[in-house]
């Protein structure tokens, strides 16, 4: 296997590379539209322009740049094959409603390919089927059970014990007609069209707060005010908790990709293997040549010990694979989780009438930021939505998940304090060049990045959201938070939400 990574750009995708079309100034005065859409990524472009087809006027924000959140770092299979997923799904939450979960995302599908046909998109749309396989037999058993699912479901499929690149495997089970894309081709597309709508975009605008109402209004970092009679939450992390608890119902959860040449074409399809580690693969356009992006290694956000380990087991996968010529990116990015698997999409809680949220996706946001675009679309016009009882933040949990749930906040309460209490004997002088990690520094514990040219960046490691101790992430170089996935850049800026302020640096710097 060649590892050289020559002429790699680090740490950004194949989607940002050569993307980026638009610049947007920061909010510079209060303003009033009909809907405030907090976050650009692809629930805030879809929402926007869901609100801009039911007439309504638009404002987007977003805390940094549109479309450079996980929008810019997925994998971007357009599918409602979510993993091995609906035995459970079933089980959890009834046939009728499983059925209406497929509906729902289905329709998803179908409403990006009509607008993808409708307004000429040239996105690399390509119809493919999507397999789940395995090489173990614990792996057929789960598969037979899904496979059981998809029948009483009506889901159109395939079962298979062969596939064409990998001779091992025991089982596949493929969900047909299910398609890819290149994101951002597709969305800077509907931006395009939003600004021909005269939706005011925004960026480097940060919302922190939001007054309730009657028309609520999204306050910024900054100090205006961005009042509506709808606010929706497409932030990802919800920006506004509003007493919905969400920093104890969702938890974020990384996973690593890289787009690479290889020896061997990928054969016609999107895979998933559900053996752990699990890998998918898939194809893109890069430069006009095929190349094949490789994912998985996924593990909740700071926990996964050393991201290179990460890129080095998807390498080593694909090698074995298809045979890797050349890497010519590797990213890495998280997405929310909920208790129950379910994304959230509806009313922020019962008692808000105006204030919309949509996260949770659980790395199927691809079709559910569109099933969130019609469902808020319904619900802002008070019609009614087959869909809104099984994705309502407010829905019960079953005692399960209250199980689940208890377990997730041990988990999310050990890290508010490990490694608070842990002494560490690593000083400045042991981190090499382009190093990071917890150091001991004039008797207190901070973190530290040593650059290639030797100068130190020192940061207080306690997340300003909630407190917890963030990890350092050798591959991206920037400080991530095990609880709720926000990250920071070298010098403690923030890279990525919940949290809105950048970590301490109360030490003087090397
Ligand atoms: C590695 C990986 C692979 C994936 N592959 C697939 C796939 O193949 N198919 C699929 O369907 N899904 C996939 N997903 C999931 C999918 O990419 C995500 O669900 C989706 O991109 C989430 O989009 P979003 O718009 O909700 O969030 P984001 O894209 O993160 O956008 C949120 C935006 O909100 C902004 N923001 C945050 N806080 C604030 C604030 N306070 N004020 C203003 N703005 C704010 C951020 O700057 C950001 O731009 C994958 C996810 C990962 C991690």
């Amino acid at each position: 296997m060649q590892q050289e990574h020559k002429g790699m750009e680090q740490a950004k995708s194949l989607w940002l590379a050569g993307s980026q079309k638009y610049s947007f100034p920061a909010v510079s005065e209060d303003l009033t539209a009909d809907v405030i859409i907090v976050g650009g990524g692809i629930t805030g472009i879809a929402a926007a322009f869901e609100m801009t087809e039911r007439g309504l006027d638009v404002i987007i924000i977003d805390a940094e740049q549109l479309l450079q959140g996980t929008t810019g770092h997925t994998t971007a299979k357009i599918t409602s094959q979510h993993d091995v997923y609906y035995y459970e799904l079933i089980q959890q939450i009834g046939m009728p409603k499983a059925r209406l979960y497929v509906e729902a995302n289905e329709k998803a599908k179908d409403l990006i390919q009509a607008r993808i046909k409708e307004h000429d998109i040239d996105c690399q749309l390509e119809i493919k089927d999507a397999y789940l396989y395995t090489k173990e037999e614990s792996g057929v058993k789960k598969l037979k059970k899904e496979l059981d699912a998809y029948k009483q479901l009506g889901i159109d499929r395939e079962w298979k014990t062969k596939l064409p690149f990998d001779a091992d495997i025991k089982a596949a089970l493929a969900m047909t007609n299910q398609a890819q894309f290149h994101p951002l081709h597709y969305l800077n597309a509907l931006i395009d069209k939003l600004l021909e709508r005269g939706v005011r975009i925004f960026e480097q605008t940060t919302a922190v707060d939001v007054k309730e109402g009657n028309r609520p209004a999204v306050v910024t970092k900054s100090g205006h005010h961005l009042t509506g009679r709808y606010v929706i939450s497409c932030s990802h992390f919800p920006f506004y908790d509003g007493k919905g608890l969400y920093f104890t119902r969702i938890h974020p959860e990384q996973s690593y990709v890289v787009a690479a040449r290889t020896t061997k074409p990928l054969p016609d399809g999107m895979y998933l293997g559900i053996d752990q580690p699990a890998h998918s693969l898939r194809t893109a356009e890069w430069h006009g040549e095929e190349v094949v992006l490789i994912g998985g290694e996924g593990h909740k956000t700071g926990q996964g010990g050393d991201e290179s380990a990460h890129y080095e087991g998807l390498e080593t996968f694909g090698d074995a694979t298809l045979g890797i010529e050349e890497v010519l990116y590797r990213w890495s990015t998280h997405d929310m989780v909920t208790m129950d698997q379910i994304p959230y999409i509806g009313r922020l809680t019962k008692h808000h009438q105006n204030i919309f949220v949509a996260t949770g996706f659980r790395k199927w946001g691809m079709t559910t930021s569109h099933v969130a675009a019609t469902l808020i679309g319904d619900l802002i016009e008070g019609k009614s939505n087959p869909y809104e009882s099984i994705f309502t933040p407010s829905r019960p949990v079953t005692d399960s998940f209250v199980k689940d749930f208890v377990k997730e906040n041990a988990n999310v309460a050990a890290k508010l304090i490990s490694g608070k209490f842990k002494r560490t004997d690593q000083t400045i002088d042991d981190l090499k060049p382009g190093e990071g990690g917890i150091i001991s520094y004039e008797h207190k514990k901070c973190g530290a990045y040593k650059s290639e040219d030797g100068n130190v960046f020192l940061v207080d490691t306690t997340c300003t959201h909630l407190g917890c101790e963030v990890a350092w992430n050798n591959s991206d170089r920037t400080w991530d938070c095990p609880c709720h996935g926000s990250r920071f850049s070298i010098t403690g800026e923030v890279v990525e939400g919940p949290a809105k302020k950048p970590l301490k640096r109360s030490y003087k710097e090397q």
